[in-house]
């Protein structure tokens, strides 16, 4: 089956790489070509425009930062909508809008092709070893069709519900886990500033009720003063900014999340944007002149 991939960044060129060591055919394309190098080099095509990409593939998937860039490859100037055809699948497993994802799904069924919303967690180690986590929703027959190119890349599928559905999931994971983060950056800025080991810190709250995704990737983040992405800042704030207007379109109230995301905010304003998301202890450390590291 030949497989289409756009957007080859941070998490696609794992993503797609994983598709290509599987055996399957690939076409690939990205703003950069560049970005696409490894994956020429071992026999992937490229393709000129995400038309070029879907003409030639039955299936094309894309990881792209936001919902303003999958609306442009979809229906921008030699877009992937000039190239379905019927009995088309596409997988979008960047985390976008629901409901761009579902005015997409709807659009693209009058030409007789499937979407899927096929987000995903694991960060970008996840990608690369083939752990992602990723929450689909869309036409159980269609996912049925793709289940094993799924499977290149992530071990846990969880089928959802309809379109839409992989991306509520996705964003409240996300929420979550942005919160986690920031409380995280605080917490570990007053021990410091209070005279507590870092090292000593994470193991107690390794094994306590603290314990989260952000303070087990410090050992090789702040600690050691790497804060190179992995997950963007700025991809970061795109997500609670989902997240708060899937809030508003529910009217469910998210005061915390509201707050993380002014965290976010302040965080980009200070100049770290597309550092990791680890960075949000920048500007704490910077108020209260205190460093959380230790190199060794
Ligand atoms: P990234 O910015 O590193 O990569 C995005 C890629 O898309 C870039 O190579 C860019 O050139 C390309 N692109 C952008 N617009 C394009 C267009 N119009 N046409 C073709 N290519 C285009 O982002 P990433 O970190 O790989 O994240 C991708 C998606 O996965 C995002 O939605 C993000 O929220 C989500 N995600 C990221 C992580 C992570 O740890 N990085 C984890 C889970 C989910």
């Amino acid at each position: 089956m030949e497989i289409g991939f756009i957007g080859i960044g941070q998490m696609g060129k794992h993503m797609s790489n994983r598709i290509l060591e599987a055996g399957y055919s690939l076409t690939v394309h990205d703003l950069h070509k560049e970005a696409a190098t490894h994956l020429l080099e071992k026999g992937a095509k490229w393709g000129n425009t995400p038309e070029d990409v879907a003409r030639s593939c039955r299936v094309v998937i894309s990881s792209l930062p936001a919902p303003q860039d999958v609306e442009q490859v979809v229906y921008g100037t030699n877009g992937l909508r000039s190239g379905w055809k019927d009995g088309d699948i596409y997988i979008d497993m960047s985390t976008n809008s629901p409901s761009t994802i579902r005015r997409i799904a709807e659009d693209a069924k009058t030409m007789g092709v499937a979407v899927l919303d096929a987000p995903v967690s694991g960060g970008t180690g996840g990608a690369e070893m083939g752990t992602l986590a990723i929450m689909v929703g869309g036409d159980s027959a269609a996912l049925e069709r793709v289940k094993k190119v799924l499977e290149t890349m992530g071990r846990k599928i969880f089928p959802v519900g309809d379109v839409g559905c992989g991306n509520i999931a996705k964003l409240v994971n996300n929420m979550i886990a942005l919160a986690c983060n920031s409380i995280c950056a605080e917490g570990f800025v007053l021990g410091a500033k209070a005279g507590i080991n870092p090292v000593v810190l994470r193991e107690i709250i390794k094994v306590s009720t603290g314990n989260n995704w952000s303070l087990q990737q410090y050992a090789n983040t702040v600690f050691k003063d790497n804060f190179e992405p992995g997950f963007k800042v700025s991809l970061a704030y795109k997500d609670i900014g989902l997240a708060l207007a899937l809030g508003r379109e529910y009217g469910v109230p998210l005061p915390v999340a509201t707050v993380v995301q002014q965290d976010l905010h302040d965080t980009m304003a200070a100049g770290f944007a597309d550092k990791g998301v680890d960075a949000v202890i920048l500007p704490l450390e910077n108020t209260a002149g205190v460093k959380v590291r230790s190199p060794e």
